[in-house]
């Protein structure tokens, strides 16, 4: 038997470590996951797994308690699922701000794995110009947020970078057109925001989205953040509330502005309801950007191609992966008369997204944008979008 002392300073130490070094990168999870005989520690960067880290399987049991013991779980009951949060406050010689760090563990038939996510709650809040997304489409944006009422709806696929473009339009609401209430209902609340009262929702809790909507629009608010239309019962409180002079900002996990007006018609919401309610539909995607420090490196190699990140390029920047921080690109969808007219007749989804098109580039178009600028490379494209052509 080991000194079980040693061991446990030992775990702590490593669990440190390996958070401190998450938070260097500023990766936005970290995963514990048991195999046979080690555990593999991987880190979200720019929305991508990496391996980090193998450590012996004798110490999964050990780093996955510390990891329970930071979270509050429970560490006698490694057959449930658990969810959990903590501070980081000067832990791991980590300087600045606290990080909520929120830690999910789960059984699995090697042991029990861990994810964590990182917020780091304190950073700015970019501004709508610095999203990467192109003029035309900020300026619709922009406009729809300085409007009374309406619903502003950004879609995506998780991981979509929609959380941090509703929080550029509630700065832009909050200093474009001041005096006005702004509310934020989230899970999880991802930063926190000067001058927006943000409200933590539990969604399978006491307060879930449906009920904190309800009660707030009893408070005299103007302007709301819903972090996510989850269901249908959601979907009709927003619609009414945007209906009924408020302003609705909030986010759908659907691919493109033609998929999320069909997707609210499926709800249940009425045509003349969705026309009446919604002011913009914007789709986006995040394209990981070139390391700048090594990105010519990889050309001369290449003779004046863009490598693919696979090549071998030590660079202390990237840590090698050829890229670094993300840009958005996206589509827009503006309602105007035609949209209106065809959402009013249930066009089908093919029908909207032609007119649609017809109004702006779509998003193949858009990433093909950030390629042509040479801030991202065509394998990129193909993994966000799909395509290159
Ligand atoms: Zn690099």
């Amino acid at each position: 038997m080991p000194d079980a002392t040693n061991t446990d300073v030992g775990v702590v130490e490593l669990v440190d470590r390996m958070l401190a070094g998450a938070i260097a990168r500023r990766a936005s999870d970290v995963h514990f996951e048991p195999e046979d005989t080690i555990m593999r520690v991987r880190y979200r960067l720019d929305g991508l797994l990496h391996d980090v880290d193998v450590l012996p399987g004798t110490l999964s049991q050990g780093v996955i308690a510390r990891l329970k013991v930071l979270a509050g779980l429970l560490t006698y009951r490694p057959d449930i699922p658990q969810e959990g949060s903590f501070t980081m406050n000067g832990r791991a010689s980590v300087e600045g701000p606290p990080i909520d760090v929120r830690v999910a563990t789960f059984p699995t038939v090697r042991g029990e794995r861990a994810v964590l996510r990182l917020l780091y709650g304190a950073g700015p809040v970019s501004g709508l110009d610095a999203l990467g997304l192109r003029p035309e489409m900020v300026a619709s944006l922009r406009q729809a947020a300085e409007q009374p009422a309406g619903l502003i709806l950004v879609t995506g696929p998780a991981g979509s970078g929609k959380s941090t473009t509703l929080y550029a339009l509630a700065r832009h609401i909050m200093t474009a057109t001041p005096g006005r209430s702004v509310v934020s209902l989230e899970d999880p609340v991802e930063q926190r925001i000067n001058g927006m009262a943000q409200i933590q929702v539990t969604p399978h809790g006491e307060l879930n989205y449906p009920r904190a909507m309800r009660s707030l629009l009893r408070q005299d608010v103007q302007v709301l953040l819903v972090g996510e239309i989850r269901d249908a019962e959601t979907a009709h409180i927003v619609v009414e509330a945007a209906l009924t002079g408020h302003l609705i900002m909030s986010t759908l996990h659907s691919g493109d502005p033609a998929e999320a007006l069909v997707r609210l018609l499926e709800m249940g919401i009425a045509p003349y309801q969705v026309v009446g309610a919604v002011s913009v539909v914007s789709s986006q995607r995040l394209l990981r950007t070139v390391c700048p420090a090594c990105h010519n490196d990889r050309r001369d190699v290449d003779h004046g191609q863009m490598a693919p990140p696979a090549r071998a390029v030590a660079c202390e920047t990237c840590a090698g992966t050829g890229y670094q921080g993300r840009t958005a690109c996206g589509q827009i969808a503006v309602v105007d008369e035609r949209l209106r007219q065809a959402v009013l007749r249930q066009a089908p989804a093919g029908e909207l997204r032609r007119l649609i098109a017809g109004a702006g580039p779509d998003l193949i178009a858009d990433a093909r944008r950030v390629l042509a600028e040479e801030h991202t490379t065509r394998e990129e494209l193909l993994r966000v979008v799909g395509s290159v052509d």
